[in-house]
């Protein structure tokens, strides 16, 4: 397995290194406050484990889960909710933790949907941003690292539902990306 990803863009202390930075940030902008984190499944699993547990403020964390790829390496266009179960927001501070800022649909249709539940404040927080233009307008309040546009896995993120569970983030080699299996 390992030898379908290339040498991590960013290993596990890298990455570790960074989330305490952001958690210091998030920790001292919100002082005083609680919050209320939506983190989006599957991807952002490790990164909100790793970073929420830096954090040290009051917190609520609730999961959902949010589908705009279906198994490719290309976004589909739409992003649907299919729990069907939102977690009551008003006048919360909610921040929305996801793995990555890519079309920015996800984020997109996340925040208009919190927006519409009457929350104190929204803040998104990524831990990818490609560098590329948007689908839609969106900006993330919180970036972890930036890359190019590039397919990247681990740390949360996957192929066809693989390598998710990788401590650090890769590219995947190009046989592996035109491959079915
Ligand atoms: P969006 O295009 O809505 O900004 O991102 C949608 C979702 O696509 C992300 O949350 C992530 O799950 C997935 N995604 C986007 N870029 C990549 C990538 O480079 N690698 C992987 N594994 N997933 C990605
Ligand atoms: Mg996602």
């Amino acid at each position: 397995m390992l030898r379908d990803v290339g040498p991590p863009l960013f290993d596990e202390a890298t990455i570790h290194r960074r989330l305490g930075e952001m958690a210091a940030q998030i920790t001292s902008d919100y002082h005083g406050q609680a919050l209320t984190v939506l983190a989006v499944m599957n991807g952002a699993l490790l990164f909100a484990a790793d970073l929420l547990r830096r954090v040290t403020l009051p917190l609520q964390l609730e999961c959902l889960r949010a589908a705009s790829y279906h198994g490719a390496t290309e976004s589909s266009g739409t992003v649907e909710f299919p729990d069907g179960f939102w977690p009551e927001l008003r006048g919360r501070h909610v921040l929305v933790v996801d793995d990555i800022l890519d079309t920015g649909l996800t984020l997109h249709a996340l925040s208009r949907r919190i927006r519409h539940a009457s929350p104190a404040s929204v803040a998104t927080c990524v831990l990818l941003r490609k560098s590329k233009p948007r689908t839609v307008e969106v900006e993330a309040t919180y970036v972890g690292f930036e890359i190019q546009d590039q397919f990247v896995v681990g740390y949360g993120l996957d192929f066809r539902g693989h390598y998710r569970h990788l401590p650090f983030i890769a590219t995947l080699r190009q046989e592996v990306l035109t491959t079915s299996r």
